[in-house]
């Protein structure tokens, strides 16, 4: 008896513990009772105080410039003077970067709002950052004065997995695409009640569960003549951050691996999205920022552009004169397509004045060009929907080498629809000599898997095929399977090669490209990290190799010869039954591969000590003429790798990661 009362009491504690739980949960739901909070508090309160938050990649070590809060806090002074004391800036990226407490961002920026309590808190996810949003989000229930708070998410968590994060947390508002606009709105509804929920634009948010969407806008960055504010500048100089800066948004083109169609989008009255397409910021306001950032000592920067001079040259040549104009000492890189140089169609006159304008621009200070290469193979480039043919890489890099450009190439030999010859081309392509040099030279990872983006083409040519499969944890990349299961492994195996070295792969790199411009660095260092860098990609393109060798027993269908008919993407009578073969032979050459790996293995150890001593070498040569300091602190201070078309930093203003070709991916075995 006595048993069943406690079991009883324990069952309606569990009960009433159920519906509070539930009232707390509909509570904080509510994002209309959160504004009328937060609108109180700001009455009584001296004055609006906004918090920026910028949540780092754990795996992304690397401390930036977040032109994102940057651009959203000068369009909010812009707009609102009134605000110039009341932005508060919290950037673990640039404050806690190589340092331990980087793990712990969401720990320190939950301090730094406590002594702030800000009235609206904007929280700019990075990709890989959704482990300190979710950690951040829970800690700020317990926060009473976070109830009385207006939380806004953005970046590219926020923009492509607004639907998983408003699930497990409602009390906050999501922004899609660039944040300034929503953020500047959420601040007249703190001040205002006359502003609506629904009147904030290019946000998403759970009303009763329900999500919903404000409809998109977007700014007209034509007419920006505002500078972002630069509060952080001087502590990312003295972090010696990457500086990040934009001067174009968007791009016109439609590779189906990149979500920067799902960014740029503004609702039309009919309730269509309509692309917005590439616009330029004026080319005077981006000189005027070049001139403020030279004057406070910046010596290099990123343009974080997708696509920085589309095909308006005009655009590349009156920023290079503004520059010129002004004697400009900032070098920089910047991100273009190849056929923005030459293509088929292109007449020589005009392929001769955009090469004019390419060795303007680099007077006027361009260093590196990214360029996404993609493919060796002329079906896997129309797969990602590039939109020229495979000519046009290697003519372009050619008249880059010749203007003594140094291109930098994204490449993309694996996706989930690789067949095996396919791979072959992008060997192949990869050892192609151009201008004297070997292309698996010029790339930053001859064995890169693309990685499958949520509102990507590709994305739903997968779904579509039935080898889409569930997100990965970082809620913004699809798990998928390979539809030739022997690709698959070859893709797995070759990322796992890759990573076993990856502490030293991007470190020479960087100490190429820094030996190039660095007066820190000897011709030597420059000389040898190259040889290291060759011979290593040069390893990499012969173990994939080595490892497609151990099919080569494997009957082929008659089908799978002609490339040009897409045959994984398309399907033909056998493809079925040839798949599980396939899923068989990848089995049975387990033990083989791994024999494979261990004699690489063994041909690489040499190069490991290589390119170990060769580092620390240069950086202990680097402390002969500069104050001691930490060498791996030093190296992950680099640029590298910053690739603007692969890892934008990027925040609530402006989420544009292509990451396509980010490591790691995920495959499903079959
Ligand atoms: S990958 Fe680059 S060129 Fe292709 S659509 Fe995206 S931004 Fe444009």
């Amino acid at each position: 008896m006595g048993g069943g009362r406690r079991r009883s009491s324990r069952l309606g504690l569990l009960v009433r513990l159920g519906s509070f739980l539930a009232a707390q949960s509909r509570r904080i739901g509510v994002i209309a009772e959160r504004f009328s909070r937060a609108r109180r508090r700001y009455r009584r309160e001296d004055g609006a105080r906004i918090a920026l938050v910028v949540l780092p990649s754990p795996d992304y070590d690397v401390a930036t410039f977040n032109l994102s809060s940057a651009e959203l806090a000068g369009y909010l002074r812009h707009e609102h003077p009134e605000l110039r004391d009341g932005i508060h800036f919290i950037e673990p990226d640039i404050v806690l970067s190589r340092t331990e407490s980087l793990t712990r961002s969401a720990g320190y920026c939950l301090e730094a709002l406590r002594r702030i309590q800000p009235h609206i808190l904007g929280v700019s996810a990075k990709i890989g950052s959704h482990r300190h949003l979710l950690d951040l989000l829970e800690a700020l229930r317990e926060e009473p004065w976070a109830q009385s708070c207006v939380l806004i998410v953005g970046n590219v968590l926020s923009t492509f997995s607004h639907d998983v994060f408003s699930e497990r947390h409602p009390e906050a508002l999501y922004a899609v695409g660039d944040g300034e606009l929503a953020l500047e709105a959420a601040y007249r509804a703190l001040k205002d009640e006359a502003v609506r929920l629904e009147d904030i634009p290019s946000v998403a948010y759970r009303k009763e569960g329900e999500l919903k969407c404000t409809p998109r806008r977007m700014l007209d960055h034509a007419r920006v003549s505002w500078l972002p504010a630069l509060d952080m500048l001087d502590t990312a100089i003295e972090r010696k951050a990457d500086i990040v800066v934009r001067a174009t948004t968007g791009c016109p083109a439609s590779c189906t691996f990149c979500s920067i169609k799902a960014v740029n989008l503004e609702s039309q009255p009919t309730g269509r999205l309509q692309d917005m397409g590439w616009e330029s910021y004026p080319p005077a306001r981006t000189a005027r920022l070049f001139a403020l950032l030279q004057e406070r000592g910046v010596r290099h920067v990123n343009l974080a552009d997708d696509e920085f001079g589309n095909t308006d040259f005009r655009f590349i040549e009156m920023f290079a004169d503004l520059l010129i104009a002004q004697n400009n000492a900032i070098t920089f890189n910047v991100s273009m397509r190849l056929d923005a140089f030459w293509s088929p169609a292109m007449p020589a006159a005009e392929v001769a004045r955009r090469r004019g304008i390419l060795r303007k621009i680099s007077r006027a200070g361009l260093q590196h060009l990214f360029v996404g290469a993609e493919s060796g193979s002329a079906s896997q480039l129309r797969r990602y929907g590039k939109g020229y043919p495979l000519e046009v890489n290697e003519r372009t890099i050619d008249i880059l080498l010749e203007e003594n450009i140094q291109p930098c190439l994204g490449f993309i030999p694996f996706d989930a629809f690789v067949t095996r010859a396919e791979l072959e081309a992008n060997l192949k392509f990869l050892e192609t000599l151009v201008g004297g040099r070997a292309l698996f030279e010029l790339v930053a990872s001859p064995i890169n898997v693309m990685r499958v983006q949520r509102a990507t083409p590709y994305e739903r040519l997968l779904q579509r095929r039935g080898l889409l499969r569930g997100l990965e944890d970082n809620l913004t990349f699809h798990q998928v399977e390979f539809a030739d299961p022997r690709m698959g492994a070859v893709a797995l195996a070759g990322q796992e090669w890759f990573r076993e070295v990856l502490s030293l792969r991007y470190p020479i790199i960087q100490l190429y490209r820094m030996s190039q411009t660095s007066h820190a660095f000897d011709p030597a260092s420059h000389r040898r990290s190259r040889t290291a860098i060759r011979a290593l990609h040069q390893l990499d393109v012969g173990y994939v190799r080595a490892m497609l060798a151990v099919f080569d027993g494997d009957i082929e269908p008659a089908e799978m010869r002609d490339c040009a008919a897409n045959p994984l993407v398309n399907g033909f009578a056998g493809l079925q039954r040839a798949r599980e073969i396939w899923a068989e032979s990848a089995r049975k050459a387990e033990p083989a591969f791994a024999a494979i790996t261990l004699g690489f293995r063994q041909k690489r150890a040499p190069l490991e000590l290589e390119m170990r001593g060769l580092l620390d070498e240069a950086y202990s040569c680097e402390a002969e003429t500069e104050p001691p300091r930490n060498a791996g602190a030093r190296l992950r201070n680099l640029p590298w790798p910053v690739l603007p078309a692969h890892l934008p930093p990027s925040t609530i203003a402006s989420p544009r990661e292509n990451t396509s070709r980010m490591e790691p991916f995920t495959v499903t075995p079959s």
